[in-house]
């Protein structure tokens, strides 16, 4: 497609021969309320402490203790290793979940987004991220800018971070398939999220959570770049998204800002396209560059996306999979009310619910 006619959806009104080192003019408010990342994530952190609330209280209701609040599904969210187990089960012909649904379609929704919008679900959707990136956030506002470790240590964490997530996918993997089915059977994994919930309370909990928010204030989001293993799945699938951020080397003015915003110390000035697998396509570099249409997302390195529309697609993809698992019956679960309320007052642990399941 030749360069004048590629569907123009772009925030930039000044042309693309700027004046060297000239700022363009900012995109309307409009535009930058829309595009901006900390909106969408501070609108899922609150509704995932919301929906974590909402779990206590029908923990409460199961208790006795409280009236009766409907099981948040989403708190699926919080066992990713154990719907992974469920999800290469349902790949691998063992069924689909249909005790606990949420947790593969939210699974299936992540791998969805970040395949399709480059690693989309960690940049502009996880909640666990946005804590530590607002750690992150607090000690570049205190110190200016978060520290850099040495390259090779940078390099060997991120190495670290792949090794888990193979670890764990390979694991998962192997599991027999009779195991992997009976697993999400057991009373354990339906009550799991509220035994996460009262984890998070215990001191030694607290300590860890507490240093790694010490480390993300001075390092950035440790916890993302060096440990989380589904991150490590998420940026290999979104290394093939094909959508990325795209660089016209013929006008680029090698200013650095770009280098400079990128949260994931990615630098977009050396190459044509961003392949690497850290970027989250936070849209920071593009917001940032100088140069009118240097630096832009494209789907397929031709059809542009402007920043505002970017992330309308990411939480629009979010929602369609999850209207669709909703409408067709496959996000809520099937157990009953009064089964949960059973196994909550019993605390079983680990005995299977073959009676409930005939
Ligand atoms: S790396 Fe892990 S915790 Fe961080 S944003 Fe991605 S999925 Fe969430
Ligand atoms: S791509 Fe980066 S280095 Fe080039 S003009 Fe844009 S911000 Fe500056
Ligand atoms: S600033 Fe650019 S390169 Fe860095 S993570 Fe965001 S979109 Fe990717």
């Amino acid at each position: 497609m030749p360069e004048d006619s590629r569907p123009d959806t772009g925030v930039r009104s000044e042309p693309a021969t700027a004046e060297v080192g000239s700022d363009r003019p900012l995109a309307p408010r409009w535009q930058r309320v829309v595009s901006s990342r900390w909106l969408y994530k501070t609108i899922f952190l609150l509704y995932f402490i919301f929906a974590v609330v909402q779990l206590l209280r029908f923990e409460k209701w199961a208790r006795g203790s409280g009236p009766y609040v409907p099981r948040p599904e989403s708190v699926a969210g919080m066992l990713p290793i154990g719907h992974f187990t469920s999800f290469f089960a349902w790949v691998r012909g063992g069924g689909w979940d249909m005790l606990l649904p949420a947790g593969l379609v939210i699974i299936l929704m992540s791998l969805a987004v970040s395949l399709a919008f480059k690693r989309g679900f960690c940049g502009w959707i996880c909640p666990v991220g946005t804590v530590w990136e607002l750690f992150a956030a607090l000690g570049r506002r205190l110190f200016g800018r978060n520290v850099r470790i040495p390259r090779w240590l940078d390099l060997a964490g991120r190495g670290f971070r792949y090794l888990l997530a193979s670890l764990f996918m390979f694991a998962l993997m192997v599991v027999p398939l009779s195991e992997a089915v009976g697993f999400r059977q057991l009373p354990y994994m339906w009550t799991a999220d509220l035994k996460i919930v009262h984890l998070m309370a215990q001191p030694s909990w607290l300590a860890v959570a507490g240093l790694a928010a010490v480390l993300s204030v001075l390092f950035g989001p440790v916890w993302c770049r060096y440990l989380c293993p589904l991150g490590g799945l998420y940026s290999s699938v979104g290394a093939a998204s094909p959508c990325a951020v795209s660089r016209d080397a013929e006008i680029c003015i090698h200013c650095g800002r770009c280098a400079q915003v990128c949260h994931a110390f990615v630098d977009p000035s050396k190459v044509s396209r961003v392949h690497a697998p850290e970027c989250d396509g936070c849209m920071d570099c593009v917001k940032e560059c100088p140069v009118d249409g240097c630096l832009e997302a494209k789907a397929f390195s031709r059809v542009r996306i402007a920043p505002w529309v970017w992330p309308l697609l990411v939480i629009g993809l979010w929602l369609i999979i999850f209207g669709f698992a909703s409408a067709t019956g496959n996000w809520t679960s099937h157990i009953p009310p009064e089964q949960y309320r059973q196994v909550i007052q019993a605390g079983i642990l680990e005995q299977r619910t073959q009676g409930f399941l005939e």
